[in-house]
């Protein structure tokens, strides 16, 4: 028997966009709720994306720089280096565990209700529950809804992923064994990374790219020189490459592509096949239809400037709404949504949302790339400075990429900023900032950066705007 319950707030997904809105409600003073499916709180990111992707690199990374770099660093290391990957693996998710589980905790702190379940819509004012594990079965009634049900990876179409020889990024995250060869298709942050796990542990990895440049919506300048440092990590790419074929037989995958150049068909053989093609929204078993909300046709959810849907009380939120699909912007949604039921007005700026990959060396951006200024038709100058001229950089061995800023040809304000290097998403905050307070090159030069620290890098290039750097 279900039972009636009556909240402020229900908020339908906990993942980043979901449970920072049910947080931001109860802080709020809204008596809140939140319904989630998956058994566990944190979504995508936490559970099957940002967070495990983050442990697999970092912990390969090292594993890496042990074996390749120990030498040059004086460090001898007696007898072998090798992945237990079954613990490898326990350590991601252990990770996963405490920070899913200190979502929860956070609920009972802030007084947040969690619904363990499936929530689909009877009418536009009620969400049926349907309880799994030790949730309860209800029917909730809430004066505000917001949908934050988050993407899945955009299927292949004539592939068919069993998560265990063909994989989307889910199952790349959990290989029971490093394959020999695995074959990416798709050159975007989520292919890039994971390919740069498996290759650090010995994977061949072959990357089949649709279009003619990896990393999907990087300057193109920077584009260019992650694909020559992954290349030099041992990664290869194929560029117009359009996959016809991806089929497993017994324990190799069959994959064939034509290349676009030349129109040949070609052929290539995988013990694991990833395909990360793209996310779309996720709005299975929510029973939309019910309520007839507005889809458009890549399966977003139509929302105005403060994520309402046709209903003034039922909001979206996250990847299942338009914008880059990315945690910190679900997040930022998540908050302002909650900051308009409660006095009207909530703010994301779309234009400064930074995008981080990885890899090693790190690739982030914020703001405009190039190319987008060259079709806006709007001037700029460019600042650059490399890292092997940066002496935190130097005493790291670590030196590869750079920092480059577009600034306003005439007023020097900063218009993006886009970083190749150790770091480079840490840094990219310090972009950020500037970008929303409108700051000028100049004005970045001009503050005074700790020595040595990879920053002053980041200092030198906005110098080389308007004069020369100095220590290059
Ligand atoms: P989600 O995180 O997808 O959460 C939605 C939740 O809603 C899910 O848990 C789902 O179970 C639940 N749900 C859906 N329908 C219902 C229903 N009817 N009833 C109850 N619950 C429901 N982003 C970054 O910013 N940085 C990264 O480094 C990064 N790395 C990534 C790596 C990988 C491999 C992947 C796949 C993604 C990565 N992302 C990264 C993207 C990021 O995970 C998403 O942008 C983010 O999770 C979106 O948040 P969300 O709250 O909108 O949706």
């Amino acid at each position: 028997e279900a039972s009636q319950k009556k909240h402020d707030i229900l908020v339908i997904g906990g993942g980043p966009g979901g449970y920072v809105a049910a947080i931001k409600a109860a802080q709020l003073g809204f008596d809140t709720a939140c319904v989630e499916k998956r058994g566990r709180l944190g979504g995508t990111c936490l559970n099957v994306g940002c967070i495990p992707s983050k442990a697999l690199l970092n912990n390969s990374h090292l594993f890496h720089q042990i074996q390749h770099e120990s030498k040059s660093r004086g460090i001898d290391i007696k007898g072998d280096v090798s992945i237990n990957l079954p613990k490898f693996m326990d350590a991601k998710d252990k990770v996963v565990a405490q920070l899913t589980g200190g979502i929860e905790m956070l609920f009972k702190k802030y007084g947040v209700k969690y619904y363990k379940g499936a929530a689909s819509f009877v009418d536009e004012h009620h969400v049926n529950i349907d309880p799994i594990e030790d949730g309860e079965k209800a029917v909730v009634k809430a004066d505000n809804i917001i949908i934050a049900t988050g993407s899945e990876a955009t299927p292949f179409p004539g592939i068919e992923i069993d998560e265990e020889r063909i994989v989307s990024s889910t199952g790349c995250l959990s290989l029971s064994e490093v394959p020999k060869r695995l074959v990416i298709i798709g050159g975007g942050i989520i292919g890039l990374e994971m390919g740069s796990v498996w290759s650090r542990l010995g994977s061949q990895v072959t990357v089949l790219e649709f279009q003619n440049a990896i990393g999907a919506g990087m300057d193109g300048e920077v584009s260019k020189a992650t694909q020559k440092f992954l290349t030099k990590q041992g990664l290869k790419f194929k560029l117009g490459a359009k996959v016809t074929k991806g089929v497993r037989e017994g324990e190799v995958v069959k994959i064939e592509y034509e290349d676009t150049k030349s129109g040949k068909t070609e052929s290539l053989e995988a013990d694991v096949l990833l395909v990360a093609v793209g996310r779309r929204p996720y709005l299975k078993g929510l029973n939309a239809e019910a309520i007839g909300l507005d889809i458009e046709k890549r399966g977003r959810v139509v929302i105005d400037s403060q994520f309402k849907t046709k209903f003034d009380h039922i909001r979206c939120i996250g990847d299942a709404t338009f914008g880059p699909m990315l945690a910190h912007k679900a997040e930022e949604e998540g908050i302002a949504a909650v900051e308009y039921i409660k006095n009207g007005h909530g703010h994301v700026n779309y234009a400064n949302i930074p995008a981080v990959m990885y890899s090693h060396p790190e690739v982030a951006w914020v703001g405009q790339t190039e190319e987008q200024l060259k079709e806006a038709g709007i001037k700029y100058k460019v600042g650059k400075f490399p890292f092997i001229a940066n002496s935190r950089a130097k005493t790291n061995m670590d030196t590869e990429g750079f920092v480059k800023f577009i600034a306003d040809a005439e007023t020097e304000r900063v218009l993006g900023c886009h970083i190749i290097g150790p770091n480079a998403g840490e840094m990219i905050a310090e972009a950020g900032l500037a970008l929303e307070y409108g700051a000028s090159t100049e004005d970045i030069a001009r503050v005074c950066h700790a020595h040595p620290t990879l920053s002053e890098a980041f200092k030198e290039a906005a110098g080389s705007v308007f004069g020369k750097p100095i220590n290059f």
